[in-house]
């Protein structure tokens, strides 16, 4: 078995993953650490929670260790495709080099240009940055990149779902050709084949076994609706979600639901909120310090249920995650993995339900083909009348903490870099999480959002303990008893009441 003690890692950062509470490598740092501080290029194919992030930093700190920074000429440069992500490498930064006296700087939206120009001007030796900040930094001819010894692209797959490959193309082209550059991918598209063997030499290549196959300590289930029509499939599997969570009980410590969409993760948070859960949302289109402090709420333990998109909650380390929920199933085989792999981290057990409707057939069947084995089909619980079972039953009250309200913003088109990473209320977002292709294809259930209208918000409620059942359970409840519903073209899934007032539906005979 290899040791850290076994890699040439220079002592003080030896020192550093001992402190951090690290025995042994991983198998992508054994593999990767010892090419890496031979200063060749390394190619590495591995995902999130495989320990990636230490097999870079480590080597890049100990070979960093000797030299110093030159003004607005980083050394070494790390790009990651997201802001959450970029923050995370930062603090590997932190904890790998504490006993060395490395400079670093984080270029990511959200954050003032002045502040980062300052850090850049006194010299960095290692600068973290999404893409498209690290290019409006470099266009105001506030940085060089020709002092570049180092370079690091992370989870390149991401990056090129988000349209960045353009980017890191220039960016390589920016840096000197001399550079050692250690590559990231959790898979080998041929658009990711053409730019490593464009400019990668001679990289040791290294392949580490995916999680979802080898982590027997998550527990995968599949639970299918199936609605009557349509048009009402994101409601059952709202219906259907809100069962499963109450039925997995005291079990479900935290959880993390992934949608497919921005849209249907704010309408499902929503939603889970107006029924009592304490939930909120995460993605691109928040606002840094919204998507901050509902991170460190769901960190701390005072926000239970996090309803997140596949690109914001990508490389989120959060330890301690009991259940993963697909409200959607994912499009991208792999980004089943990458969500599964939320949970039953560190070798604690957890638990992956996916709910899955007639739909998503060849999606489940492509999954399956990847992860080489059946999910297997779980029955679905009792949808219980919600008033009865109490608004978000054990998981409701406890703990709660009222995350602020997220504003919905309008996704304002912009070119893929110019959005990057603007601050504030992003176009960033529309970038961070572009639809993909597929996605966009796929039609929207057409009351779900109406032509031409955003889709509704479920009305907002007081959130105390409310009298009534909401509108759409009486609905739903008359429904399962047989009582018609006219179909009313047009009202979305809102039907306003004085449209439920007063309808019967007239059978045969009556
Ligand atoms: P990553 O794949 O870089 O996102 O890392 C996933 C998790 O593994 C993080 O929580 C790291 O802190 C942790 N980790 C990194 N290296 C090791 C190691 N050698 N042993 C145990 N855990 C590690």
């Amino acid at each position: 078995m290899t040791l850290f003690s076994d890699l040439n890692l220079d002592p003080r950062v030896l020192q550093a993953v001992a402190e951090a509470g690290y025995a042994t490598p991983t198998p992508i740092q054994a593999q990767a650490i010892p090419p890496a501080l031979e200063r060749r290029d390394v190619l590495g194919i591995a995902q999130t929670g495989t320990g990636k992030t230490a097999s870079y930093v480590l080597p890049m700190v100990t070979l960093l260790a000797q030299g110093r920074a030159r003004a607005r000429m980083p050394r070494s440069l790390v790009l990651a495709p997201t802001r959450e992500l970029a923050a995370q490498v930062a603090e590997n930064f932190d904890t790998y080099a504490r006993h060395l006296s490395l400079t670093k700087a984080l270029l990511i939206g959200g954050v003032s240009f002045a502040e980062q120009d300052r850090l850049i001007d006194r010299g960095v030796d290692v600068l973290i940055a999404t893409p498209g900040r690290l290019l409006d930094h470099f266009e105001r001819g506030k940085l060089l990149l020709t002092g570049v010894q180092i370079m690091v692209v992370d989870e390149a797959d991401r990056m090129l779902d988000m349209g960045f490959i353009p980017d890191i193309e220039r960016i390589f082209q920016l840096t000197p050709f001399t550079r050692q550059t250690l590559f990231f991918s959790a898979t080998m598209a041929p658009e990711i084949e053409r730019i490593t063997s464009t400019f990668l030499t001679n990289p040791a290549r290294i392949e580490v076994a995916r999680q979802a196959t080898a982590a027997e300590n998550i527990e995968q289930r599949l639970v299918g609706v199936k609605p009557e029509r349509r048009d009402r499939t994101a409601a059952e599997k709202r219906a259907m979600l809100r069962a499963l969570i109450r039925a997995e009980g005291a079990a479900c410590t935290n959880a993390i639901i992934f949608c497919n969409r921005k849209t249907e993760v704010d309408v499902v948070a929503k939603s889970l909120k107006n029924h009592g859960f304490n939930a909120a949302p995460i993605h691109g289109d928040l606002d840094q310090s919204v998507r901050t402090r509902t991170l460190d709420g769901f960190r701390d333990g005072a926000l239970h249920l996090l309803v997140a998109s596949d690109v914001a909650a990508r490389g989120l380390d959060i330890p301690a995650v009991s259940h993963v929920f697909n409200f959607d199933v994912p499009t991208h085989p792999e980004d089943y993995v990458h969500r599964i792999g939320r949970t039953g981290r560190a070798g604690r057990s957890g638990r992956a339900i996916t709910i899955a409707a007639p739909a998503d057939d060849k999606h489940v069947a492509a999954i399956e083909a990847l992860i080489k084995m059946p999910i297997p089909r779980a029955a679905a619980p009792a949808l219980p009348d919600e008033a009865e079972a109490g608004q978000g039953g054990a998981h409701g009250r406890r703990g709660r903490r009222d995350m602020p309200e997220t504003p919905r913003r309008p996704a304002r088109a912009a070119s893929p870099r110019a959005a990057a990473d603007a601050p504030g209320p992003s176009p960033a977002a529309a970038q961070q999480e572009p639809a993909r292709p597929e996605a966009a294809a796929t039609p929207l259930p057409r009351r779900e959002h109406p032509a031409g209208r955003a889709p509704r918000p479920e009305p907002a409620r007081p959130e105390p303990a409310r009298p009534e059942p909401a509108r759409r359970d009486r609905r739903e409840r008359d429904r399962e008893a047989g009582r018609g519903e006219l179909p009313a073209p047009g009202w979305g899934d809102h039907m306003p009441d004085f449209l439920m007032r007063g309808f019967v539906t007239r059978q045969a005979g009556d």
